[in-house]
């Protein structure tokens, strides 16, 4: 039985004290679930913060990117061991946004995967077409040749531990979301892709999440499906009552 697993990914939202409110708000209503993990995924400037009020909670800090090196001369940016020795968990790598405004390539995510890995973090790795390739009939080949990339040289023991985030991208805070049914049917795609690589022990216990206007009223059908093991949700885990109601739909 796989865990499953709802992040909320709040992209450049938030004052810090939105934020330390919303993290005061939760922590104590959540309770520790052998079904369900929550995770939320802050502006980068508050992970310090909200990794302190929710440490001993059951609620866990992720980032939303990071740099490949361990330290070095890379202004602006952030690694991995810094995220980890603030307590953060997960990062989020190879979102859309950051492929597409930032140059993200599959040869950067695999890099970003690699060095999550190796300082502790979970990656949740995202995936999805666009929506030129999904009337082309594309999906499966774009989603599978981006997990495939984004494993590259990757042994099954840690795979096993990643998070895969199916968001198609046409579906992003656009309101339209995929049906449980295709969603379902490409997350099984991926599994199987997790599979032909790294065989059906890995591809059983990785989680894959669906991600792409997820709210409160879609997510449990979305959750009723085979492969769908939580949600990478956006605008909808920014207020703190829609985001435990994702948590308590799981
Ligand atoms: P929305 O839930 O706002 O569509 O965003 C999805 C997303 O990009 C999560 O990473």
């Amino acid at each position: 039985m796989r865990k499953r697993i709802i992040a909320g990914n709040w992209k450049m939202y938030k004052t810090i004290d939105e934020a330390k409110n919303f993290a005061q708000e939760v922590k104590g209503k959540l309770i520790e679930s052998e079904i369900v993990e929550a995770v939320i995924c802050p502006p980068a400037p508050y992970l310090y913060e909200l990794a302190e009020i929710t440490k001993g909670y059951s609620i866990k800090i992720g980032a939303q990117t990071m740099h490949e090196e361990i330290e070095g001369a890379f202004t602006g940016e952030i690694s991995p061991t810094m995220l980890s020795n603030l307590g953060v968990q997960y990062v989020i790598i190879g979102h859309s946004e950051r492929r597409m405004y930032f140059n993200e390539t599959d040869q950067s995510v695999n890099k970003k995967v690699k060095a999550a890995f190796e300082s502790n973090l979970t990656p949740i790795v995202c995936v999805g077409e666009s929506l030129e390739e999904r009337e082309s009939n594309k999906t499966v080949e774009i989603v599978s040749n981006q997990v495939t990339k984004a494993f590259l040289n990757r042994t099954g023991e840690t795979i096993e531990k990643a998070v895969i985030a199916y968001e198609p991208i046409w579906a992003i805070g656009t309101g339209k979301t995929a049906t449980a049914d295709d969603a379902n049917e490409v997350c099984h795609a991926i599994r199987n892709t997790v599979e032909e690589l790294y065989g059906a022990d890995v591809a059983n216990k990785v989680r894959i999440q669906y991600g792409g206007s997820v709210k409160p009223e879609n997510i449990e059908e979305l959750l009723t499906k085979e492969h769908i093991d939580g949600a990478l949700v956006g605008g909808a885990s920014l207020d703190s009552n829609s985001f435990l109601k994702l948590i308590e739909a799981a």
